[in-house]
């Protein structure tokens, strides 16, 4: 353990019900034992009620709801004339069902509340369109059904006052740049209707919620940040596994293994646990060890550890939350499906294998540990990583520092582009319906005019018109997947799951081993078009890994500066990747054991990329010789992107990189981190903007590594397409030093 933090106990603060408050809204809650209402939902309420738009950013279990609710409630029971009606807007299915029995069992009077999802039946999408008050649905919803047919919902438009966008720290990305977009067509649609409803914003903590508000829809927001609810007391540890004798040298013990061994020891202790890790397979995995460690301790107990992970079928996953809820399973390994909203109360610690990715989803995990008030334990594990080794040897990183903002870029051409052809199939587009979509939306629709996707009609007071017979929505894909790959194993016809078409590249290729409730897979081919991979079961001793390589064109800068002897470029690439081909690696120790070459299609990506460039007099007076220069560039290109994550709410699979000794487009020392998606995800934009302190970082956690050449928890890469050479880490400190001075 290499830090412990005592986290105290908050006594609740209340205050008295807002006097608006319909008396039986008010009624119900104190009949579900709510007796006053805390300081930060009434805070918030009372903005909201009064039509200005609020942000709401607060720990988890601290009763966000509440806050929207009184007053939709509240104009619910005034009907759709006097009153006024809510839509509310989850990032899933499961959260707004979840949403919806609350309100059922609250049960206040005139308000029909009903989900409009995928699995609405047509009888209740009639009812919902002609009598709802509350409407809970997701962005996809949105952008594919509702605002495309919105003369349909013309009676709830026309009356509607409130849009809860709940959960919206989800919205991060390309992702979240294209909710923005959605949410602007929203706003463009009821003004047709002339309504002009105020937004209230659900979040976790997280830095500058008005300002991820704001950006999410285009309208000033308020933010309320004072967590008025109670807590129990919190202990939070850092934990970082031990060296051990790996078969050549010291090398970590797993993160997973040492999960799964605190995952048994609290199994053993009687505390009901959760361990969140970042895979899919991890969580099998993390299952698996734990219950091999009972096994031999009590039988019983290891038939109380369980899997749980997004891509199992609706059946398997509500089988698995009913056990969860009734105790009968005591530990469970979970990826962060469970973060979505599905309600687990009674933890008594929350394991977290390896950093989440964001400081706010490390509060919002560590936050599902002891609910009602009750004392609790959480435990980061770093897994072998150059920002996980950092941050358990800096724990003012998770206690004495803001979370980070969600970085969202609405402006990232891509995006846009299908957004405003949707927007102008809904309603022909004016120029001042322009402002709505932001900067870069006159030369987008410049563009689209141009390539004929938009036609315009007059002169002096021009429209645009979209005039295709295609669906406009269906230029979009929200979650930017680009289609899902299933798995299926033909001699018996079952679907084991889904993987996103990119990831499949990945994780999916013909002779990747995939494991699935403990079973192991080996998949025989992958159909990309088709989207469908056949798998069969098999025991090999071996896990694989997917080895890419890249080539990248700089398509034009867009801000530059000097930092040192370096030249630091936020631009445009061009970047071309494909799978190649894979490893196989012993499980346990980890040895190579053989790689397989691939076949499988290039891709090609048009992004934002930061670079740095280095002349080579620099690198010399850096001490680094030139035959070491590019183990050098390679060792800070993968620290520096390893720690990215630390100062934008981005994953590892969301940036690449690429470094050489002499690209061909700058003729220097070059190293680039670019974003994962078309256009640009606001990630590198982040890091060009946050350099110092990013670098920086990368510098302190490469220079404290222990290790001697070089390890997973500083410069090496998971996901290098090089098997992780040349690097030399002693250059890539010399380099940081230079690039900082
Ligand atoms: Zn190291
Ligand atoms: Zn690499």
């Amino acid at each position: 353990m290499t830090h412990l933090e005592d986290i105290p106990a908050r006594p609740p603060r209340t205050v008295a019900w807002p006097s608006w408050v319909d008396p039986i809204v008010q009624a119900r809650y104190e009949a579900a034992g709510i007796e006053r209402p805390w300081a930060h939902q009434v805070a918030a309420a009372e903005l909201a009620w009064a039509g200005r738009s609020v942000a709401i950013a607060t720990g988890t279990a601290s009763g966000k709801s509440l806050a929207y609710l009184l007053p939709a409630l509240t104009a619910a029971r005034g009907g759709r004339r006097q009153g006024g009606t809510t839509l509310y807007i989850s990032p899933t299915k499961a959260l707004a069902a979840d949403q919806l029995r609350g309100l059922d069992e609250l049960g206040v009077p005139d308000a029909v509340a009903t989900t409009y999802d995928g699995d609405t039946p047509t009888e209740l999408r009639t009812m919902a369109r002609a009598h709802a008050t509350y409407i809970l649905t997701n962005p996809d919803m949105l952008h594919r059904s509702l605002l495309p047919s919105h003369h349909r919902w013309a009676g709830f438009l026309r009356a509607l006052r409130f849009v809860v966008v709940d959960e919206c720290h989800e919205y991060r990305g390309v992702f979240g740049s294209h909710v923005a977009h959605v949410l602007r067509r929203l706003r463009r649609v009821c003004a047709g209707y002339g309504a002009t409803p105020t937004f209230v914003l659900a979040s976790a903590t997280s830095a500058d919620p008005a300002g991820t508000a704001e950006r999410l829809t285009g309208v000033p927001a308020e933010a309320i940040t004072d967590d008025a609810s109670p807590r129990g007391a919190t202990s939070f540890a850092l934990w970082e596994p031990p060296w051990q004798l790996g078969r050549e040298e010291q090398e970590r013990r797993s993160v997973l293994a040492e999960t799964a061994d605190l995952l048994a020891d609290l199994v053993i202790a009687d505390a009901r646990t959760v361990a969140f890790v970042r895979s899919r397979r991890a969580a099998e995995t993390v299952a698996g060890l734990a219950r091999a460690a009972l096994r031999s301790v009590d039988p019983d107990l290891a038939t109380r550890v369980a899997s749980y992970r997004a891509g199992y079928l609706a059946h398997e996953r509500r089988a698995l939350e009913a056990s969860m809820q009734s105790g009968e399973l005591r530990g469970v390994a979970a990826t962060t499906a469970l973060e979505l909203g599905v309600d687990i109360s009674g933890l008594d610690a929350v394991l977290i294998a390896g950093w989440p990715g964001t400081l706010a989803s490390l509060w919002q995990q560590a936050g599902r540990a002891g609910r009602a008030g009750q004392d609790s334990l959480a435990v980061l594990i770093a897994s072998d990583d150059p920002l996980d080794s950092y941050v358990v040897h800096h724990p003012h990183v998770v206690f004495d520092r803001p979370v980070e903002a969600t970085v969202l870029d609405p402006n990232n051409p891509y995006v846009l582009a299908p957004h405003l052809c949707a927007a102008a199939a809904e309603k022909s587009l004016v120029a001042a319906d322009i402002d709505i979509f932001g900067p870069a939306a006159p030369d987008v629709l410049a563009q689209l005019e141009a390539g004929g996707q938009l036609r315009r009609r007059g002169e002096r007071q021009p429209r645009w018109h979209w005039t295709k017979r295609d669906r406009a929505a269906d230029l979009a894909d929200l979650r930017g997947s680009g289609g899902l790959v299933t798995l299926v194993e033909p001699a018996t016809g079952r679907v084991l799951g889904t993987v996103d078409s990119v990831r499949a590249h990945f994780t999916a290729h013909p002779g990747a081993v995939y494991v699935h409730q403990g079973e192991t897979y080996v998949v025989r081919s992958l159909d990309l078009v088709d989207g469908v991979a056949l798998v069969e079961r098999g025991t090999p001793d071996y896990t694989t890994s997917a080895q890419e390589v890249s080539d990248l064109r700089i398509l034009g800068e867009v801000a530059a500066r000097r930092s040192g002897p370096a030249r630091l470029v936020l631009g445009d690439v061009e970047v071309a990747s494909q799978v190649v081909g894979y490893t196989k690696r012993l499980l346990g120790t980890g040895e190579i054991v053989g790689s397989e070459p691939l076949d499988l299609p290039a891709r090609e990506l048009r992004t934002r990329s930061v670079w740095w460039t280095l002349p080579d007099e620099a690198v010399a007076a850096a001490g680094v010789p030139e035959a070491d220069a590019a183990g050098a560039a390679h060792a800070a290109e993968h620290a520096s992107i390893g720690m990215l994550p630390l100062m934008a709410s981005c994953d590892r699979w969301d940036v690449g990189g690429l470094s050489t000794v002499r690209h061909i487009d700058t003729g220097l020392l070059t190293v680039f981190v670019h974003d994962g998606h078309p256009g640009g995800a606001g990630f590198a934009e982040r890091g060009y903007h946050a350099a110092s302190s990013w670098l920086g970082a990368t510098r302190q956690t490469v220079a404290d590594c222990p290790c001697e050449h070089g390890c997973p928890s500083c410069v090496q890469s998971p996901k290098c397409g090089n098997g992780n050479e040349p690097l030399d880490k002693p250059g890539a400190l010399r380099l940081l030093e230079a690039l900082l001075t």
